[in-house]
């Protein structure tokens, strides 16, 4: 009875809140809203206890790093703060979470939001979300799982592709067909990796919403109108979504998933810092641009009855021109130099004088204000928020905004574009995030440094987030790495050195000889891990030319990754891999019994994001270089031992670790990582691989 008058005071609250804000009555709700909560909190807490004293009875498997975890979340929510934690590989976070997650959905009857860094992984929680609400008796749960729009294929865009294409053996024409039919509904429908173009001629761009036929069939208009209409209990969506949402509401005060919600829970959080990074850029192509300002162009003549326009558009479109000329010309020289690694070229030197665009662009916004709306405010409101960014950059450009970075890189097809966006996330997180209403859990393996104390251990990833709450007992894995693991470090290789007298292919050279020493030992069955494309594309070149006794899995750029592995595991080979393959694969059992680290991964000092954090800290290598470093590490190394019987090898083949080098760096990466027996002994490693991986290899052979 009670909680059934708590509910119904929360959802007049809801109902109050909307429509009488600041009021008394308000102020009285909200203070009684604390108070349920409160309760709420409380019987979560109780349920936590009750479901893993029972486990059993559940059909779950009892972990203790689990039931804290599970315990901290329940707690942070009856507390209304929020919470960082990290849950170590093994422990089962994504039950540790969505257990207290399904529970505080039932008791609030408020929707649940949890974004994550990728689709594999938003997929895997939406199975263990349907597992965990069977399992606690919950079966009536809407667990929607939403991405964003580009995954999504558009039946009406197809069909007009199908309409308008005569040539029926094009690949775009017999995708089009497949939408049609309601066979392909995601873009992870379609069999082989389908190219961007392709697909962005299927994929949702601008959806007409009510106004479409095909709407009832459409799981993208579903999707929209089941989060809306807030018939969920648990919202499952990426990181740039959900980034782009709270950004939203809080400039409008209307999100499509945040509005009204009891708990949010980010995963992977390490990742959150640079998604959201990604989510608030910019991005420009000439291309892009030129397109445009030609929309722009017809929608002035429309509507204005001077033609000034036309040629302060022609002004902006020249300057552009040249801009990207000159950004051509630099980065060609950056590259032939070999003084930028980064996927992000700085572009310091290409500041000039901008202030007439600026102030031709301001002419054209006042103009475009006298617009009337009628038929074309779409349009017109499409026309404000370009200019608006063409302002910001120029503006960037010329030193008048510090708020952002600006820096070139290539896109997808090989086009630079230009790419702007905030410099302080960790104040747009705070601001829009964690210091508003409600617990928002952040979690992920790999949070923590190797600190003293606990506000030693987060101290990065918070500072680097803006994160404010509570900082959980980092829940260890549970894996036997004393018994099941060993690391080795090369003590003999060269030391890399960049530059003009860096010794780069020398260094290769070696790392490939001592990468086939050692895939040999294990019989291959070994992922490599490179830091840099160009890295792997060398050892890749030279590798053609060897023959060796495990076949060679190479990623290729825009190669699909579920194909790669599952190429891997079936030949027991080695993968030589870059980028996404230094996280979020789970191959367990035999097939992956090695892991090698190339180099260590200390992110390009150059990257005008790094340049940036370096130089707002006192110490740019401890506070910034190694922290990211060691985050990197700790998820390619994370690879290794995915379950209780895993067993492996990990190899650094980097010299900089041995003991010998003696960097300062060494203690903080060895207390850090979780492998206990760590030998500079290659015979060490063909003992271990004989005693305990043995057994491994009959397995499979
Ligand atoms: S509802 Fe939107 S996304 Fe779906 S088919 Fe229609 S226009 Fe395309």
């Amino acid at each position: 009875m009670r909680t059934l008058v708590l509910l119904l005071c929360d959802m007049l609250l809801l109902v109050c809140t909307e429509k009488e804000r600041g009021g008394k009555l308000i102020y009285w709700f909200n203070s009684y809203n604390t108070e349920i909560i409160k309760v709420q909190g409380e019987k979560v807490v109780q349920k936590v206890f009750d479901i893993y004293s029972q486990s059993g009875s559940y059909g779950l498997t009892p972990r203790e790093g689990q039931e804290n975890m599970s315990l901290d979340i329940a707690e942070a929510f009856q507390n209304q703060t929020n919470l960082l934690i990290e849950a170590g590989v093994g422990i089962g976070k994504s039950f540790g979470y969505l257990i207290p997650a399904l529970l505080i959905n039932r008791y609030s009857q408020k929707p649940i939001i949890i974004a994550t860094s990728s689709i594999q992984l938003s997929e895997q929680i939406y199975n263990d979300a349907k597992f965990i609400s069977e399992k606690l008796g919950f079966n009536y749960m809407q667990i929607v799982l939403g991405m964003g729009m580009n995954n999504y294929a558009c039946k009406l865009k197809s069909f007009k592709l199908i309409e308008e294409n005569r040539d029926v053996d094009t690949p775009d024409y017999f995708i089009a067909e497949g939408v049609a039919k309601g066979e392909i509904q995601l873009r992870s429908d379609t069999q082989e990796s389908i190219e961007d173009n392709s697909w962005s001629k299927v994929s949702v761009s601008h959806c007409r919403y009510e106004r479409c036929e095909y709407r009832h069939s459409c799981n993208f208009y579903k999707m929209r109108m089941q989060i809306k209409y807030h018939h969920t209990s648990v919202i499952i969506v990426n990181q740039d979504l959900f980034v782009r949402d709270i950004i939203k509401r809080n400039q409008t005060g209307d999100g499509l998933i945040t509005n009204i919600k009891a708990l949010t829970i980010i995963d992977e959080a390490h990742n959150f810092e640079e998604k959201v990074r990604s989510a608030l850029t910019e991005s420009f192509t000439i291309k892009s641009i030129n397109l445009t300002i030609d929309r722009m162009i017809s929608l002035f003549d429309h509507k204005s009855e001077s033609n000034d326009h036309i040629q302060k558009f022609e002004i902006i479109k020249r300057r552009f021109y040249y801009m990207f000329q000159e950004i051509d010309r630099l980065i060609i020289k950056l590259i032939e130099n070999g003084s930028s690694d980064s996927e992000r070229f700085p572009i310091h030197t290409v500041h000039s004088d901008f202030s007439r665009e600026i102030i031709l662009l301001g002419d054209l916004q006042a103009t475009l204000s006298l617009f009337d709306e009628d038929k074309k405010g779409r349009e017109i409101d499409e026309a404000v928020q370009t200019l608006d960014k063409f302002l910001t950059l120029f503006s960037t450009l010329n030193g008048d905004v510090e708020e952002n970075l600006v820096w070139v890189k290539k896109d997808n097809h090989n086009n630079h574009c230009i790419e702007f966006c905030p410099k302080n996330i960790d104040e747009v997180l705070f601001n829009n995030l964690f210091k508003l209403k409600g617990s928002v859990i952040l979690t992920s393996a790999t949070l923590c440094q190797s600190g003293n104390d606990i506000e030693d251990k987060y101290s990065y990833i918070k500072k680097s987030l803006g994160f404010e709450g509570v900082l959980g007992d980092p829940q260890t894995s549970p894996y036997d790495y004393v018994n099941n693991s060993i690391m080795y470090v090369a003590n003999d290789l060269p030391i890399y050195r960049a530059g003009d007298d860096g010794n780069r292919l020398e260094y290769l050279d070696e790392v490939l000889k001592r990468i086939i020493d050692l895939c040999d030992i294990t019989n291959g069955r070994t992922m490599v891990l490179f830091s840099a494309k160009e890295d792997l594309q060398y050892l890749v070149g030279k590798l053609g030319l060897i023959q060796t006794r495990w076949e060679k899995v190479i990623q290729k750029s825009g190669s699909n990754q579920d194909s790669v592995i599952q190429r891997f595991r079936e030949s027991k080979g080695v993968l030589f891999g870059t980028g996404i393959f230094w996280e979020g694969i789970n191959i367990q059992g035999p097939d992956l019994i090695q892991v090698i680290i190339v180099k260590l991964p200390f992110p390009v000092p150059t990257d005008p994001v790094m340049e940036y954090k370096m130089n707002n800290c006192n110490d740019s290598f401890k506070e910034v270089l190694i922290p990211e470093m060691l985050i990197k590490l700790r998820q390619g190394t994370g690879r290794l031992i995915r379950s209780e019987t895993d067993k492996g090898i990990i190899s650094i083949l980097d010299s900089r670790l041995c003991e010998v080098a003696n960097r300062e760096y060494r203690l903080d990466v060895l207390k850090a990582l979780p492998f206990k027996t760590v030998t500079e002994n290659l015979g060490v490693v063909k003992e271990f691989a004989e005693s305990k991986l043995n057994s491994t290899f009959s397995e499979v052979s």
